[in-house]
């Protein structure tokens, strides 16, 4: 367009800005695409059988996470300078997607997944020296790390933890229980969350809470597995904390501000939680899919029969729907606005269609999908946590309630 003067130049701007901005684009980039294929290469070469053996002996899937660390996927999200990619959400969701989708459901997705944000508090909280510690170490897969949030008799009211770190010289020392903490049988380190004040001695229930990452020192927290319905290749544990001494250095940001740290990788987490459901629900999908059009009773594929394919099509809108709402919030996560809405309706409602989709996989086999062979049953074993957890439906539900609609809190 010509432009003689500066008026016309601006309107040509605001008129190229609105363009750009308006337009609407549902396609993968070259970049994400070779995220997905190379991902999937990896991927791949752990089939059903793998997976059904670590569902038996619970063994964690060191070979896939090795394999992963190998071919540089571990550390997509961190900074370069660091050893990671430097890469966004979009392309984080892209990758968990792709590890979930190929039969090994949560121990495929759980064995990676806290790589990608987890560190988060110490990218953004952490200094120089930290991160040089710390961050290459774990994009290259040498150190794996525990979370150590949720206590028995807190739940999901998270600033009524107890564990407490009491200050002495050129440290602390801590004492405490953690309940459901993952990977504990193999993590070399722990990141955890502690009061170095007392709640009642507190103005805010969200002030007086530190976080440390540190050596998970077996000689000074206790590690006991708890036996569980799914997910068993990646260990989930209750932690007993007597005396643990952590040096000062170990300590990500200022005492007392930990609350607001951990809040940065939330919404990241709840976003990759509904990106692993809904790969593990198309998985399910696939394969009741497969069965439908192959089984014939009556002289038919029962496929053909309107009872079974309806809830398939069904399935296949809410994966859709709730893969839209994952996008959605990871386009504005990378583009720092807002997005708590999105990526808790994303994890409600990938969890949601995820779970739902393996239960219709398993109807959709019959039988057969009570087998073990035909692995819709662990799919459906797997993908039930994400309904649980990082948060429960219920509380996603309160928060839309409160903060979108404008409701009064009720918790
Ligand atoms: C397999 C697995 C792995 C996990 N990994 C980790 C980990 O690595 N690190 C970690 O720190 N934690 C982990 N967790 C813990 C998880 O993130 C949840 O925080 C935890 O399971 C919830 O705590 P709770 O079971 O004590 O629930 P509770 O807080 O006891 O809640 C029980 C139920 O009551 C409901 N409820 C409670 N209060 C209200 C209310 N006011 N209104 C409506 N409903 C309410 C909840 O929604 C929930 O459905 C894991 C959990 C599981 C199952």
């Amino acid at each position: 367009m010509p432009y003689s003067c500066g008026r016309c130049r601006a309107d040509y701007d605001r008129y190229l800005h609105r363009k750009l901005t308006s337009a609407m684009d549902f396609s993968l980039s070259d970049d994400q695409r070779a995220i997905r294929d190379g991902v999937g290469a990896v991927v791949r070469k752990f089939d059903d059988a793998y997976w059904l053996a670590r569902d038996e002996d619970g063994e964690f899937p060191r070979e896939f996470h090795r394999a992963m660390a190998e071919a540089g996927w571990l550390g997509i999200t961190l900074p370069p300078q660091y050893g990671g990619a430097g890469l966004g959400l979009i392309e984080a969701a892209i990758l968990m997607h792709e590890v979930a989708s190929h039969g090994g459901g949560m121990a495929a997705a759980s064995s990676v997944h806290i790589n990608l944000f987890g560190p988060h508090p110490i990218v953004v909280f952490g200094t120089g020296e930290q991160k040089a510690r710390w961050l290459p170490r774990l994009a290259r897969g040498e150190d794996q790390v525990a979370f150590g949030f949720t206590e028995p008799d807190a739940g999901l009211n998270t600033t009524a933890i107890k564990t407490f770190a009491r200050k002495v010289d050129g440290g602390y020392v801590v004492h405490g229980q953690k309940v459901w903490t993952s990977t504990a049988q193999v993590a070399s380190k722990i990141m955890l969350l502690t009061r170095t004040t007392r709640l009642e001695d507190c103005a805010r229930p969200t002030d007086g809470i530190t976080i440390f990452y540190t050596d998970l020192d077996r000689s000074r927290i206790g590690v006991q597995r708890i036996a569980k319905m799914g997910r068993k290749a990646v260990d989930s544990n209750a932690l007993f904390i007597d005396g643990l001494f952590i040096p000062e250095a170990d300590r990500i940001g200022e005492e007392g501000q930990g609350f607001g740290y951990i809040l940065h990788s939330l919404n990241p987490e709840r976003l990759l939680i509904g990106a692993e459901a809904i790969a593990i629900g198309q998985d399910a999908l696939r394969r009741a899919t497969k069965y439908a059009a192959e089984r014939v009773v009556f002289g038919r594929p029962i496929g053909q029969n309107q009872g079974i394919q309806h809830p398939l099509a069904e399935r296949w809108m809410a994966l859709e729907a709730a893969w839209a709402m994952v996008m959605k919030g990871a386009w504005l996560y990378d583009r720092q606005q807002p997005c708590g809405a999105e990526a808790n309706a994303a994890k409600f409602l990938g969890a949601r269609a995820g779970f739902e989709s393996c239960q219709q996989a398993v109807l959709t086999l019959g039988g057969f999908g009570y087998a073990k062979e035909y692995h819709v049953e662990r799919l459906l074993r797997e993908v039930m946590i994400t309904r649980l957890a990082p948060v429960s439906e219920q509380m996603i539900l309160s928060f839309i309630a409160e903060k979108v609609l404008d409701l009064p809190k009720s918790y």
